[in-house]
């Protein structure tokens, strides 16, 4: 499992291992936690006891220190692995689900004409779909798009790039999802 490690605000920062979260509590820097500890990890031999150190990792940690106020700011990163993801896998022409190895990512105004590689002009398309539409523009080859492209919040990003998201980091994270997101569906 990973932990969702959030600022002291409660903004997400990053998913990390729970041997990383494991090192955040050794030094005192998890200012406070949300859900019931998931996992014990096992630390050194304390000094003064000679017992074993245990740490209780609880699936969301908020960590001391200043906010980081820049990247909350900037839009997410675009990753085929996360367009996916955020168009659940389901070809917008055609409205077929694919697996990943099917998709494409396609650029709505093709690059050959400009077309930027964003969030907005990218719009996932299975590999049939995509090589009909070549380099045109959807109404030029007579498709329309069957959902829009929009640009993820930085909670959304979050579970995009999670890879197994536990039950009350899903919880979390959706709380902060706009209703209009796709991953309310
Ligand atoms: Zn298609």
């Amino acid at each position: 499992m990973d932990v969702l490690q959030l600022d002291i605000s409660g903004r997400p920062q990053a998913w990390i291992t729970t041997r990383e979260a494991a090192a955040i509590y050794a030094s005192d820097g998890v200012a406070w936690t949300l859900g019931d500890p998931c996992q014990v990890m096992r630390g050194g031999l304390q000094r003064r006891t000679g017992m074993q150190s245990r740490i209780e990792v609880h699936p969301i940690i908020a960590v001391r220190g200043s906010v980081p106020s820049r990247a909350w700011r900037q839009a997410p990163a675009l990753s085929n692995a996360k367009l996916f993801a955020r168009d659940r896998y389901i070809c917008a022409y055609c409205g077929h689900s694919f697996h990943v190895d099917a998709l494409t990512c396609e650029h709505i105004q093709p690059s050959s004409r400009g077309g930027s590689d964003s969030w907005m002009n990218c719009i996932t398309a299975c590999r049939g779909c995509n090589g009909r539409k070549g380099s045109r523009l959807p109404e030029e080859a007579h498709m329309s798009l069957l959902y829009l492209p929009y640009v993820p919040s930085l909670h959304e990003d979050m579970i995009l790039r999670g890879r197994r998201i536990l039950a009350d980091q899903m919880e979390f994270l959706l709380a902060s999802v706009p209703r209009s997101s796709r991953l309310h569906g």
